[in-house]
């Protein structure tokens, strides 16, 4: 007999979801953490229709529909025009930092099964053994689960020991970012695709505002240099509070060549990275997490790994998120003359009234 049914390895807020939906189950499920304290970096905040409805399906819907700002839409500028303006009131983007979701995925978790999320535990391998898979940590004694969902991020040390491609995508690009508290604007996105390159600004939950500037040279990790940028492409003048440095991150997109070796099976960042432009990586990786809960209840239930349907549609997902992202990033690179023309005419299109609820449900993901 395993230890456990299924065993997930990252607690991450696709490795908590799913660790959510399978404890609802009443499927015996533990979640192996290596971090020992919570992971408090600035990283997603939007909430698309489909990741609304698996926090609906784990059972914290709700209260994180309380707790988050809703966003009315936004607009698309260039040169202080509006080139298009768009509304979200038939699919609504909630507004919550990652660091909060994930706290409230943590209490879900510890409520529907006491103690199955195991902290400072950093698995070293997984491998198949018969009918089990068994999982080493650095300075514990080895677990056995019928099956093992690696959702272990970006970096998956399991893709790579399993031996799992990882593809490169079209799509990346250096950026500089800053959560600034207090600036009290209204709840809406400004994404500015300037001749200098995208500055973009979001309302955040506190009443304060995400700043995204592209940073092809890496030059803008330094509150000076990020402010004059932003008022050389926009006419903004922005004071960064005294000590606040921008965050410098790279978008990169890649898919998994697989996402299923026999027990073990890739979710979540592991599986597909999508560029942080266009906000979709961490719910992309809740849509499959859904798909993934009746999948493993149906192979536990047969006794035999049946995720043939599982791998396709999130492959699927996944190349259709990375192409909306791949989209965002060019409209967003440096243009001038009739590049910079060609480009504004398009969004302008978009922004059009036919194709304006398309425009919103692109944005807002709609199709997974
Ligand atoms: C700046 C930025 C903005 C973003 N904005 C958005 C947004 O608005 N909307 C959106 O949907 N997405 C956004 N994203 C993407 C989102 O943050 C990720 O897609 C999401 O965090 C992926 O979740 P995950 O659980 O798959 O992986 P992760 O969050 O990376 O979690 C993986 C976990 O696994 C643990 N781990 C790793 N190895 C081991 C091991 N060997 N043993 C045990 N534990 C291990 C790690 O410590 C970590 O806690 C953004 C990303 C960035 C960088």
């Amino acid at each position: 007999m395993p230890d456990h049914d299924v065993a997930i390895v990252g607690a991450g807020p696709v490795g908590l979801l799913l660790g959510c939906l399978l404890a609802a189950r009443g499927i015996d499920v533990a979640v192996f953490e290596a971090r020992e304290g919570v992971d408090d970096r600035s990283r997603a905040i939007g909430i698309h229709p489909p990741g609304q409805a698996a926090l609906d399906a784990a059972g914290i819907g709700a209260q994180v529909g309380e707790e988050a700002l809703a966003l009315d839409g936004g607009e698309v500028i260039c040169d202080g025009r509006v080139l298009a303006s768009l509304s979200f009131d038939r699919r609504r983007v909630l507004i919550l930092p990652q660091h909060r979701t994930d706290a409230l995925l943590r209490q879900r978790l510890s409520r529907l099964r006491e103690g199955a999320l195991n902290q400072g535990r950093r698995v070293t391998r997984v491998h198949e053994e018969g009918d089990v898979a068994r999982l080493s940590f650095e300075d514990a004694p080895d677990i056995t689960a019928s099956f093992v969902v690696a959702a272990d991020g970006v970096r998956s040390g399991i893709r790579r020991q399993l031996g799992i491609g990882w593809r490169q995508r079209p799509g990346s690009g250096w950026y500089a970012m800053v959560d600034l508290p207090g600036t009290g604007v209204e709840p809406r996105a400004q994404l500015h695709c300037e001749r200098d390159g995208l500055v973009e600004s979001f309302p955040l939950a506190d009443g304060g505002r995400r700043w995204v500037v592209s940073d092809p040279r890496r030059a803008l990790g330094e509150a000076t240099a990020f402010s004059s940028a932003i008022r050389g492409r926009t006419g903004i003048r922005l004071e960064l509070p005294g000590g606040m440095q921008p965050t410098l991150f790279r978008a990169g997109q890649h898919r998994a060549t697989r996402l299923v070796a026999g027990r073990i099976v890739l979710l979540g960042d592991a599986a597909h990275e999508t560029s942080p432009i266009g906000g979709q990586g961490m719910n992309l990786g809740w849509a499959a997490a859904v798909r993934l809960a009746p999948a493993l209840e149906r192979s536990l239930r047969r006794r035999h790994p049946d995720f043939t349907d599982y791998e396709r549609r999130t492959l699927r997902a996944a190349a259709r998120a990375q192409r909306r992202s791949f989209f965002y990033m060019t409209m967003g690179r440096p243009a001038r003359g009739p590049a910079l023309f060609a480009r504004n005419v398009l969004i302008r299109t978009l922004g059009t009234r036919p194709l304006r609820p398309r425009a919103a449900d692109m944005i807002t993901m709609r199709g997974g």
